[in-house]
């Protein structure tokens, strides 16, 4: 008996070496830490990613057909481009698996590929919308760089309105709310889809983390009514706004995450 135990002692800890020496440890520690690649791969393949998205989009499906006209104005719906419409989960892989955060150049060099799939359930939804004489407006913080390939991309899956008039990019300014009113100014807005909750509302433009908590539920009635919000773990003003919207180190970002989780 003292024997067997030995022998399976004996091949467990050989297992456990072959198991350490063939995932060694290659990134910097940071990067795991601030947990980009973790979230990226959930983006990519967790079935519950896609199942949130279709969920956001069959609300929206449901708001839509329920929707009483309150004008004569064209009806339009707003929608963000980067994850609500376009998948950019390649991109940010591509940076952490070389130890790297955002940063303009990278990002141009990956929308000026035109690559980036959809969203699951956005595709299906904006063609449906369309269908029903609903005209999609891109209210976006891509770049006027960005407008011809960002519409290539968009054509490749036939979605509607891929055009100049549509597509309507950051020119000066991050927030959105100048953008929204012009679009209002000519046109019903029935509702408006994004990923970031700065892509609904300027009571969410820039705002600390505390304020943006109150703010959302302040806005409580109008998720999953007016606004249709797409999960993302990668990036967003969550993620800012947890570093006060400084620019910091993988070191200083995870010392900022450990000082603010949450334990017992
Ligand atoms: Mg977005």
């Amino acid at each position: 008996m003292k024997k067997t135990f030995f022998i399976v002692a004996v091949i467990l800890s050989a297992c456990t070496a072959k198991h350490i020496t063939a995932y060694p440890e290659q990134k910097p520690a940071g990067v795991l830490v601030n947990g980009k690649l973790f979230t990226t791969i959930f983006q990519q393949k967790a079935a519950e990613y896609r199942a949130l998205c279709l969920q956001a989009y069959n609300i929206a499906w449901l708001r839509l057909d329920q929707y009483k006209a309150t004008t004569a104005k064209p009806k339009a719906i707003i929608t963000d481009i980067d994850e609500t419409v376009l998948d950019n989960s390649p991109y940010e892989a591509h940076q952490t698996l070389q130890g790297k955060d955002y940063d303009p150049a990278s990002w141009y060099e990956w929308t000026a590929k035109a690559a980036a799939d959809t969203v699951p359930g956005a595709a299906a939804f904006l063609k449906y919308a369309a269908t029903k004489g609903v005209e999609i407006f891109y209210i976006t913080n891509r770049e006027e760089r960005e407008r011809l390939t960002t519409i290539n991309n968009l054509k490749t899956f036939n979605l509607p309105n891929a055009d100049d008039v549509h597509f309507i990019p950051k020119q000066t300014i991050s927030s959105k709310e100048i953008r929204r009113q012009a679009v209002a100014n000519t046109h019903e807005i029935i509702m408006l889809i994004g990923d970031n909750l700065a892509d609904f509302s300027m009571l969410f433009d820039k705002k600390p983390m505390a304020e943006r908590l109150q703010n959302t539920d302040i806005s409580a009635n109008d998720f999953g009514s007016r606004f249709i919000v797409l999960p993302n773990p990668v990036y967003g003003d969550w993620e800012s706004s947890l570093f006060k919207f400084n620019k910091l180190t993988p070191a200083q970002k995870d010392s900022v995450i450990r000082a603010e989780v949450k334990t017992y």
